[in-house]
């Protein structure tokens, strides 16, 4: 079989998961933390005793677990969380220490550690815990975990920090001395004189700027001992460019103060305190409220650590705690997918050597090896991109549960929708519930106003039947009226391109792309349909593919579209579009959002890169050109989705003095999602869906694992999935429910098909434990990628 979680060929069978792992049955993110974690493992004894002898993990493929000594060059250095080097096969392959052994079944043939990387264990007791129970939950093998871990540029080239000199004037030449050197060498001369009006010290690189041969130039006067010169470690700082202006924590609201003071409280004795859910209404000030007990965690001398969705992670945010703690800024980290190799590097080294006491980052940032953490706040906790979409598949929001528990520190999941299963443990008393329930700014949240679209496609006024259906008749005016008081409007849609298919009027067929289950985007700009899935690019046939009749017809739309038609509606206004296709690069959003902030755009288009956390205070309409496309989703999540989507589009408008106005289009408005969205009513949602899920047995009242075949030949793929799921019904545990095997949503994509087969069970362990179980015993057909997924946040 070829698993993705699979090793080299002749360990195949052992390798899968790894050695059995002793981490704790109990720690259920979903489920809430029961009991301790780790306990009992080796690990906890004093990593300084120096013993001669170590368990390691070898980081390659192999998930084999050896024993080695510690020679005398190491002794006392090398401590569990070392990253070394041992030999094997003649070979030296780097490998974790795991944990020290009184004595060893071989010894007396053990080979020594051949070398250490770098000074400090790479890995701390705690995230090696962390490890344990990931790869115990999410069916991985630990090596494979360990590596997740590390940064690539931290594993490969461990530290590699670039140096500069540091030039420095020991003491200036008498008057006449210089007057000689003034005219025998002037170069000398003119170093010496830039020191000393740069205050006696300066960089060799910025000396070059005036001087290209400074560093040659120095040597006579560094041999005079007129100066003298050292290395210097340089940073290579995201955000060193960037300006930030102090700011003073805000006086809180009571609202504010009273979530707040409970926090404060639960500070005190961590441990004891369940994991805090902070449901705050869009604009309520959640933010502050993690400032703020952030300067209490570090006033007592601890650490804290901030997961944000990548996407919000924009230098909005980043400027915001940057200002709040200007005066310890150099003592923030920030680790997110846009930084170059050699940042994440450095940022994760600062962090590393004990140099930052904030660290602010997406999914990965879990890792962080903080240590001494005081809280893990995760914001927006709702959001999907959370979950990691390949080995391992874990949950970065569920981590942080479980890495507060392990280190004892607080964790704090905020957000103004939170997911069903965070407000399921609250309302069971698993997770301490906290609220804020308004704004700020004292405003109501905008209205929302629905619009039944079955209605407005018949209506058109200067407009054509097609594209009232885009932009209807209500919306228009209220754009107009928003461009005449010279207000803003965000309108947003999760669909890029101009058509979204294209369809024969004769024979049905919609063009689809030739590799994957999906319609082709049609790309105006290019002139190119566009498979979204693959990127595959081809011309738009002039005629059906299928009957060759010329009657072919586009449909649906996206951004693009949107964009021309807004275009042509409003000739008047300055518009911008949002999208992956506008927006190559971070910068480009950066321009484009501050262009709009200052009022230099009318009206912005935009996919989710606009719907989430950005603060315009003169937009006082948002309209969401179509609210079905997550409803139509095929996912027990759809409903979840929707509303999800539609507060937090909603929470764009009328963030400054101006009321706000929210329209959303639809062709389903009696649906519950946009009937809650539209009142922002989340407890009423929330009660409605949890009782379909708890008598539909989905999540949170069920944990479930997707296994997930996929390749060439159809049947191979099905095949794979049907001998596992025969398999899977012999032994499965009680109260366990298995699917059939099915084609995926998307059934075929980049030339593979795809199949899926659900398990659901009330308890996850007894049942991980049997896939696992099952996985390792079956063999299947190699040319088949088998996955699974360990309560997915998708099902496509
Ligand atoms: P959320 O994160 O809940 O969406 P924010 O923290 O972004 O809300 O706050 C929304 C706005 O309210 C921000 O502009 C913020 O500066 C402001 N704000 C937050 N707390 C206060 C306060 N106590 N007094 C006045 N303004 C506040
Ligand atoms: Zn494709």
């Amino acid at each position: 079989m070829s698993a993705d979680q699979s090793a080299s060929p002749q360990h195949r069978q052992l390798d899968l998961f790894g050695v059995a792992a002793s981490s704790p049955e109990s720690a259920l993110p979903n489920g809430g933390i029961k009991g301790e974690s780790g306990s009992g493992d080796a690990m906890a004894e004093a990593p300084t005793l120096v013993r001669s002898i170590v368990r390691v993990q070898l980081e390659g493929s192999a998930a084999l677990e050896l024993d080695y000594l510690v020679p005398e060059k190491l002794a006392g250095r090398v401590r569990v969380g070392s990253r070394v080097t041992v030999p094997l096969q003649r070979q030296r392959v780097p490998a974790v220490v795991i944990e020290f052994l009184a004595e060893s079944p071989h010894s007396g043939r053990l080979k020594e550690i051949a070398g250490m990387v770098g000074t400090k264990p790479m890995f701390t007791e705690n995230l090696l815990r962390l490890a344990r129970w990931i790869a115990d939950y999410y069916l991985v093998p630990y090596h494979q975990v360990l590596r997740t871990m590390l940064p690539q540029a931290v594993r490969a080239r461990p530290e590699t920090f670039l140096t500069d000199s540091r030039v420095h004037l020991v003491k200036e030449p008498p008057a006449e001395v210089f007057e000689r050197m003034s005219r025998c060498a002037p170069m000398q001369a003119r170093v010496l004189d830039m020191l000393r009006v740069a205050g006696g010290e300066l960089a060799l690189s910025s000396m070059r700027r005036d001087l290209p041969r400074a560093a040659a130039v120095i040597k006579p006067l560094l041999k005079a001992g007129w100066i003298t010169r050292s290395e210097a470690r340089i940073e290579r700082d995201p955000f060193q460019d960037e300006e930030f202006i102090p700011s003073e924590p805000l006086r809180l609201t009571t609202e504010q103060q009273e979530a707040f003071d409970r926090i404060h409280e639960l500070l005190a004795a961590p441990a004891q305190a369940r994991p805090i859910l902070l449901h705050g209404v869009t604009g309520s000030g959640k933010t502050e409220v993690y400032l703020q007990t952030i300067a209490r965690v570090l006033d007592a001398g601890q650490t804290a650590l901030v997961l944000v969705p990548e996407i919000s992670l924009t230098p909005q945010t980043i400027e915001r705690f940057k200002a709040r703690f200007a005066a310890r800024k150099d003592r923030i980290a920030v680790l997110h997918s846009s930084l170059s190799e050699g940042e994440r590097h450095d940022e994760w080294f600062k962090i590393h050597e004990g140099r930052a006491d904030i660290v602010i980052g997406a999914r990965s940032a879990i890792f962080a090896p903080l240590e001494n953490l005081g809280i893990i706040i995760v914001d927006e906790e709702h959001e999907p991109s959370y979950k990691q979409d390949e080995n391992p598949r874990y949950h970065a929001r569920d981590l942080a549960v479980v890495r507060a528990k392990l280190e004892s520190c607080l964790v704090l999941l905020g957000s103004a929708t939170p997911g069903l299963e965070s407000f399921e443990n609250a309302l069971r008393g698993r997770y301490e519930l906290l609220r804020l329930t308004r704004r700020t700014d004292g405003k109501t949240l905008p209205l929302i106003r629905i619009l039944d679209m079955r209605l407005e496609r018949r209506k058109g006024t200067g407009i054509s039947a097609a594209n009232a259906g885009i932009l209807s008749e209500k919306l228009r005016a209220a754009i107009m009226a928003r461009l005449e008081r010279r207000e803003q409007t965000i309108l947003f849609l999760n669909r890029r391109g101009f058509n979204t298919s294209l369809t024969c009027t004769a024979c049905g067929e919609t063009v689809q792309c030739q590799d994957c289950s999906i319609p082709m985007t049609l790309h105006k700009k290019d002139h190119r349909l566009v498979c979204h899935v693959c990127g595959a690019r081809r011309l738009p046939p002039a005629k059906c593919p299928a009957c060759g009749d010329p009657a072919i017809k586009f449909t649906g739309f996206g951004t693009e579209r949107v964009e021309t038609v807004v275009r042509e509606v409003f000739p008047q206004a300055r518009i911008a579009r949002v999208d992956t296709d506008t927006v190559q690069r971070k910068h480009q959003l950066r321009d484009m959002l501050r262009d709009f902030r200052a009022q230099k755009l009318d009206i912005l288009i935009g996919t989710q890169m606009i719907a989430k956390g950005l603060d315009f205070p003169n937009v006082t309409l948002v309209g969401v050109l179509n609210a079905d496309i997550a409803l139509n989703l095929p996912d027990f999540r759809a409903a979840e989705r929707t509303l999800q989507l539609l507060v937090q589009v909603a929470g764009r408008a009328g963030r400054g003095e101006l009321k706000g106005e929210v329209m959303v289009q639809t062709y389903a408005p009696h649906t519950p999602a946009v009937q809650f969205a539209r009142h922002n009513d989340f407890d009423g949602f929330a009660q409605q869906e949890l009782e379909h899920r708890q008598v539909f047995h989905y999540p949170p009242y069920t944990h479930v694992v997707m296994l997930h075949s996929r390749g060439k030949h159809q049947t191979r793929a099905e095949f794979a999935l049907q001998t596992l799921h025969r398999r899977l019904l012999d032994g499965l545990p009680e109260g366990a429910v298995m699917g059939e095997p099915a084609p995926c949503a998307l059934a075929k994509a980049h030339g593979q098909f795809r199949f899926q087969l659900l398990l659901r069970a009330e308890k996850i362990r007894p049942l991980t434990r049997h896939i696992r179980q099952v996985i390792r015993s079956t063999t299947l057909p190699q040319d088949v990628v088998v996955v699974w997924d360990v309560d997915p946040v998708s099902l496509l």
